[in-house]
């Protein structure tokens, strides 16, 4: 970069993005075009060979991006979590990006640490989490919160681990166990692997006709492993679901988890957003009793991904999982305050970039109230969701407070149409997204989620519209069955 900007690539970008904004409704929120072309067509576009003006440069990336890609932040993609951004999320990030902060150590970028520990202290307020002792950071997004979890279980449960490994643990008759649900996310799979502790450790808790992992089950679980010498060292609760939004029983999982001494994760990556507002507060009692807890920016909040958080107030168990001494690291200044500590010794990432600016810049744009309101209007539209696929024939299939609606008809429950070909249609109209899901591991429906805040209810009835013609066109295409 020169010392003055390169005005006309500038101005590329933002054309490009304002044009991109004002005309999102018109263009088909998918296209089709096979991996095979798009290789093809940006092997020839971008050769690599010779420099060239960085604004035909821009022009070329903006082209493909805006014909080519599943658009998250249209107002009809009823898709997963990935919403639509706030414009301060994309000022942030060009913000981020000149000033390159490094946030592996406080020192090095004071200002965006300072930012960083005081939207994640504002936002544990927000959930209702204890603010002292707290280590708190951003993540990758909830997969790497999640495996921070657990490696933060396994080094409070077992300060030894952190030498010794999974192994020494074998070595001892230790053999620790994870509990989970057929609702959560699948990331613990990973994440038992990762760990190294695989994927025998991990236990599938029955869950209740509403999917909520069934407290009295989770009971008898830790009790059946612990007498059949297994360690229960992680509970995780799901608040939001990705599947079908279901939120498990904090206050009775926390006494089981209390009970049978195991750590308690809370996993809200999507729904931790509902916390602005008062109407889901019942959803979060307790969750000052958390472990830890995870939350992603970058679903609810309507920031830029990635932007996941963690948070847990057991300080000791951070530094245990991840406290290392480098000597070409600038030297700490020992606060006492594991708020302020250094970020490389209490979390996975080493090299940190501010993900904090885009949700600072959000909120502080927005305020806590008007995160309020955006909860709401979105959870108020999945209502009419409901009321408008109830009226067009639809049967809701799952039961959740929040803007997750899973639905069915009695054709595809009777094996006569496919889900699967009903959701496909709809994404290769192009007019709106939404996907299929199985649920309480038994039955494939549709989910369409409120995921943009710019959905409005026009949108909603314009879905409505568009399965209503998917129904013909998976009628008349014969498709594998559903399940
Ligand atoms: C999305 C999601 C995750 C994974 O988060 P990423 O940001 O995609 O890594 C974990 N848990 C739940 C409940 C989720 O919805």
């Amino acid at each position: 970069m020169t010392l003055s900007l390169d005005h006309a690539a500038w101005d590329a970008v933002r054309h490009g993005i304002e044009r991109f904004r004002q005309e999102i409704r018109e263009l088909p929120v998918a296209r089709s075009a096979t991996p095979e072309a798009l290789l093809r067509d940006v092997r020839s576009a971008f050769p690599f060979d010779a420099p060239r003006p960085l604004q035909s440069v821009v022009q070329d990336v903006l082209s493909r991006y805006r014909e080519n890609l599943v658009h998250v932040t249209h107002p009809r993609m009823f898709g997963l979590f990935n919403p639509s951004v706030r414009e301060a999320g994309i000022l942030a990030d060009a913000l981020v990006a000149a000033f390159n902060p490094q946030l592996a150590v406080w020192s090095h970028a004071p200002a965006a640490a300072a930012l960083e520990q005081h939207v994640l202290e504002t936002l544990a307020r927000v959930l209702g989490y204890p603010t002292a002792p707290l280590v708190t950071h951003f993540t990758s997004g909830g997969m790497e919160a999640n495996l921070t979890a657990v490696l933060c279980a396994l080094a409070a449960r077992w300060p030894a681990w952190s030498q010794e490994g999974v192994g020494g643990l074998a070595a001892r008759g230790i053999r620790p166990t994870l509990y989970v649900t057929g609702e959560s996310h699948h990331s613990f799979v990973k994440i038992a692997r990762m760990t190294g502790l695989g994927t025998a450790a991990l236990r599938e808790v029955p869950v209740d006709a509403w999917l909520r992992m069934d407290p009295a089950a989770l009971r008898d679980a830790l009790a059946r492993d612990a007498a059949g010498g297994e360690t229960p060292v992680l509970i995780v609760a799901t608040l939001g679901s990705t599947g079908s939004g279901v939120c498990d029983p904090l206050p009775a999982i926390a006494d089981v988890a209390a009970a049978g001494g195991a750590w308690l994760h809370v996993d809200a990556a999507w729904g931790g957003t509902a916390a602005f507002s008062p109407r889901f507060r019942p959803l979060f009692r307790d969750i000052a009793r958390a472990d830890s807890v995870t939350w992603d920016a970058h679903k609810w909040m309507s920031v830029p991904m990635g932007a996941g958080m963690f948070f847990t107030r057991h300080p000791e168990a951070a530094a245990q999982a991840f406290a290392v001494t480098a000597s070409y690291m600038p030297p700490g200044d020992g606060a006492d305050d594991p708020m302020l500590r250094d970020g490389y010794g209490t979390s996975a990432q080493w090299s940190r970039r501010s993900l904090g600016t885009k949700v600072a810049m959000s909120l502080a744009e927005l305020g806590i109230d008007g995160y309020r309101a955006l909860v709401e209007r979105m959870a108020d539209l999945g209502e009419f969701l409901r009321d408008r696929l109830r009226a067009a024939g639809w049967v809701i299939a799952n039961e959740t407070p929040l803007p997750v609606v899973n639905f069915t008809d009695p054709e595809i429950r009777g094996g006569r149409r496919s889900a699967v070909a009903v959701a496909r249609a709809v994404q290769d109209e192009g007019h709106a997204w939404v996907s299929d899901v199985v649920i309480g591991g038994r039955e494939r429906v549709i989910r369409a989620c409120i995921t943009s805040f710019e959905t409005a209810e026009a949108d909603v009835e314009a879905l409505v519209h568009a399965l209503g013609r998917a129904r013909a066109v998976a009628d008349a295409r014969p498709h594998p069955s559903s399940v």
